[in-house]
């Protein structure tokens, strides 16, 4: 590990870093040998064993899902693709998606208007609190919580279901990069389920901070709760946001990169429920968990990682999915805060 760190360290100062540096013909292949490989790799075979943390389960389909799934995926801006484990199986995004509906929104309404409209600080209470929207009579609730998700779900572009959904799955399938659909099971078991987020609709829409009808509102976000990823969907929809706003491996641009800013500083403040602190502590990196068990953080200019592993911890957090990001956002260095000092003699005064 020692040697590694040396060898990544000696790639930043030189500006050598490997996703800087790859060729078109590269792209979607990765190197045999290289720290980020072995990075994604140490970190997967360290905590594959690991059976901490329990599925959600509030969300009956939720714990029916094996909890023994685990696949880390890391896509660079220049769309190589480092896949470990079982990157395929497919779980409900959840809360994640609370990202791009965002991301969508600013690139429709401005990032004024979802200031000024839902909020962007941290409520600093649980991400379905009832008594956060009441303290603040539905102002300042941020869109990565359930309260500000459902109205950022009211506030999408179009008169219609159809058309609000239609926007909501194709920004989600254009960070992808594939065409997402939605696991009908998860949809219907949260619809029969999700009383209380119909009850913070309803008191959003009291205090006329819904823009749209509660009750359908309230549907179109639980139906993009349920859209269906995997690690390797989730790292490119982080990957895209890396680049910004571009989709590294279909070079198709889907928000600008300014709306990217926005939307990454509203997920380093509010990305992990009540441990977003202890997270942007230890990773410097935006990030956004869901109950489904998916994680992704994003190394702005540099490249996506998600992981998909459903037991949780008690904030609600892939237990896994926080483990390995931790330890590869180290041994690559990724963490943007870190700087390495300039070396040249002060400039004389
Ligand atoms: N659909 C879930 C809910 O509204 C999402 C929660 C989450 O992933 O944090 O409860």
């Amino acid at each position: 590990m020692k040697n590694l760190s040396m060898h990544v360290r000696v790639m930043l100062m030189t500006g050598a870093f490997l996703w800087t540096g790859a060729t078109h013909a590269q792209k979607g292949k990765a190197p045999a040998s290289d720290p980020v490989r072995t990075a994604v790799e140490d970190a997967y075979n360290k905590y594959k064993d690991l059976k901490e943390g329990k599925n959600a389960d509030y969300i009956p389909a939720l714990a029916e899902v094996p909890s023994t799934l685990f696949g880390v995926s890391l896509v660079t801006v220049d769309g190589r693709t480092y896949d470990q484990g079982d990157v395929r199986s497919m779980v409900s995004i959840q809360s994640i998606s609370k990202v791009f509906t965002l991301a969508r929104n600013v690139e429709d309404w401005g990032a004024q208007a979802i200031q000024d409209k839902i909020g962007v600080d941290a409520t600093g209470e649980v991400f379905n609190s009832i008594t956060a929207i009441e303290r603040m009579r539905g102002k300042e609730i941020n869109p990565l919580v359930n309260p500000g998700a459902i109205a950022s779900s009211s506030m999408v572009k179009g008169t219609t279901y159809e058309e609000k959904w239609n926007a909501i799955l194709a920004v989600h399938s254009d960070m992808a990069g594939r065409q997402l659909t939605v696991n009908q099971p998860v949809y219907e078991s949260e619809a029969a389920t999700n009383q209380r987020n119909q009850a913070i609709a309803h008191l959003l829409f009291a205090y006329e901070r819904m823009y749209w009808d509660p009750v359908k509102s309230t549907d179109v976000y639980t139906k993009q709760c349920a859209i269906n990823v995997n690690a390797r969907d989730l790292a490119t929809m982080a990957a895209t946001l890396a680049n910004g706003g571009v989709n590294p491996v279909t070079g198709k641009r889907v928000v600008s990169p300014e709306t990217v800013q926005y939307v990454l500083a509203v997920m380093a403040t509010a990305g992990l429920y009540d441990d977003s602190g202890i997270w942007l502590y230890n990773t410097g990196l935006p990030g956004k968990s869901g109950v489904g068990g998916g994680l992704i953080a994003v190394c702005p200019g540099k490249f996506g990682i998600a992981v998909v592993a459903p037991p949780l911890d008690a904030a609600g957090n892939s237990v896994k999915g926080q483990r390995v990001i931790y330890d590869v956002v180290k041994a690559l260095q990724a963490n943007p805060y870190l700087v390495q000092p300039k070396l040249s003699a002060p400039a004389k005064r």
